[in-house]
């Protein structure tokens, strides 16, 4: 048997032989076999067969109440055994194996690293303003210029949005003569390339 229908059913202590109700409509063997098949298209219930109703009230018996209701029944039977399925190659992963990402599902993002490192290398062969990204975030860093509040993802989407020709500019330069701005989004815009080449760290101050 699969070690992680193992560590559900002891988890849950439930017998993978007896039916989950007096009509059988499905025995929890097959409902922890539906629960590992599923996948962004193919819910519980869809591969069991059953209304989302048959679902809720005898997962509710066996699993037991969910924290979130809006969380679907796969993710939370993998977070009561410390795993998650991942988005991209679909395999139950322990959570360690997840970068954190705070407002996702368990504080973790849903593509497990390997996943994450393969897509970022797809991004980044098909966009090379992400590479600018990154450099320009470990500038700012080294400089100390980025806020705790600073939301990534915008940023990274920003350098990502950048049209051909352009370049990401710090509107006030990270480090400037006078004035240093933050690598912060409302700090950046796109310049054209021999424009900001030409502009280097300065800022007129009126
Ligand atoms: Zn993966």
């Amino acid at each position: 048997m699969n070690e992680i229908k193992r560590l559900i059913l002891d988890h849950f202590n439930l017998n993978p032989n007896k039916g989950c109700n007096r009509q059988n409509t499905f025995t929890w063997g097959q409902a922890v076999d539906a629960i590992l098949d599923t996948s962004p298209r193919n819910s519980v219930n869809k591969i069991l067969g059953v209304s989302n109703a048959t679902i809720t009230s005898n997962f509710s018996k066996a699993f037991g109440k969910k924290p979130a209701s809006s969380q679907p029944w796969p993710n939370y039977i993998f977070n009561c055994i410390g795993y998650k399925k991942c988005y991209g190659c679909l395999e139950i992963k322990s959570l360690d194996e997840f970068h954190k990402s705070k407002n996702r599902d368990m504080g973790k993002q849903s593509s497990c690293k390997v996943c994450a490192k393969e897509n970022l290398r797809l991004r980044q062969k098909n966009n090379p303003e992400i590479n600018r990204a990154y450099s320009s975030k470990y500038n700012a860093k080294k400089l100390q210029r980025t806020p705790p509040w600073i939301n990534d993802l915008a940023i990274l989407e920003f350098y990502e949005g950048c049209p051909k020709g352009y370049h990401v500019d710090h509107i006030i330069p990270l480090q400037g003569e006078r004035v240093s701005g933050l690598h912060v989004l409302e700090n950046l815009q796109y310049l054209p390339a021999s424009e900001n080449l030409s502009k280097s760290n300065r800022f007129e101050i009126t």
